[in-house]
């Protein structure tokens, strides 16, 4: 396993792989490595001859006042979890590599980064979109691998390479969880022990929608009522939102007809915890 931390060097190596005719499989992460990121290099895998990971945790995508210094690093741990797993190179550049002196060039993309995360952390979205664009130019990938547990940057991903024509198929990947239901997350370390129940509530409250979708119930408000409520009942919370939305153009819906997402942001103590369940599909936690 190589690993390489400087753009130009990846790029000189993702071009021999491409003279070569090998397929570049790419999966971006922020690091501190849980067995969803794991997931997505499985599928990588499967997908390329080569497979490439990133770890950076892009300041582009964190406000003052969020958790940029306290986000959890430990790149020895990833180092070995990711050469298990079989990656074949490590990209892993500094803030200076990725955001030089005179830096001023950035993505924006509109409406789908709008509503849910772009409304509570407004620059988070063109962060995101800023450094994946970067990261495609560097990598150079044939295909890359996101999670839906992140449900709108995947969207965002999709509209940033459709619209700006890049040569890439973006996989999404269904949401690995505990054993106990709870979506797999860096933040997730931040959690206290006594949190942890009150944690278990965003993913028991996509249960619940589940079965309120299953018994015929199409209000969006009658749904997010319900699930406020239940998760409003567990110490420790706070909602940032609980919201449905259409899965294409993330814009809220009042009924369900269209396929729609139901996404939830929520503060269990210190960590703000994401998860979400397309309205309709499998959920795959017992
Ligand atoms: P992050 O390191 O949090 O930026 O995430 C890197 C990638 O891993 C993104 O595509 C995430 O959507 C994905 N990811 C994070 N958590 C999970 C999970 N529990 N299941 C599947 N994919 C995930």
């Amino acid at each position: 396993m190589k690993i390489i931390k400087t753009a130009r060097e990846m790029q000189e190596f993702s071009d021999s792989l491409r003279r070569e005719e090998k397929e570049i499989a790419f999966v971006p992460t922020m690091g501190y490595l849980h067995e969803g990121h794991l997931d997505l290099m499985r599928e990588g895998k499967k997908r390329g001859d080569c497979l490439v990971i990133s770890i950076y945790v892009n300041p582009a995508q964190f406000a003052p006042g969020e958790d940029l210094e306290k986000y959890p690093r430990d790149f020895e741990r990833d180092e070995r979890l990711a050469r298990d797993v079989g990656v074949d190179v490590i990209f892993y550049p500094s803030d200076r590599e990725i955001y030089p002196d005179g830096f001023q060039t950035y993505v924006d993309v509109e409406k789908v980064s709008n509503n849910l995360c772009g409304l509570s952390r407004p620059l988070f979205f063109r962060g995101v979109a800023t450094v994946c664009n970067k990261l495609f130019n560097i990598v150079k990938p044939h295909v890359t691998v996101f999670g839906k547990k992140d449900f709108q940057q995947l969207v965002v991903i999709k509209r940033m390479v459709a619209d700006l024509n890049m040569d890439i198929e973006v996989v999404g990947m269904p949401t690995t969880r505990e054993s106990d239901g709870l979506a797999m997350s860096s933040r997730n370390a931040y959690l206290k022990e006594v949190e942890r129940g009150s944690a278990l509530s965003l993913s028991r409250s996509l249960k619940l929608a589940k079965e309120l979708y299953e018994e015929g119930e199409r209000r969006a408000s009658v749904i997010i009522e319900k699930v406020e409520k239940y998760i409003g009942s567990h110490p420790y919370t706070k909602i940032d939102y609980v919201k449905i939305c259409d899965t294409e153009t993330m814009e809220d819906v009042e009924t369900l007809e269209n396929e729609s997402v139901l996404a939830l942001a929520v503060w269990v103590g210190f960590p703000r915890l994401i998860d979400n369940y397309v309205l309709g599909e499998p959920l795959n936690m017992m």
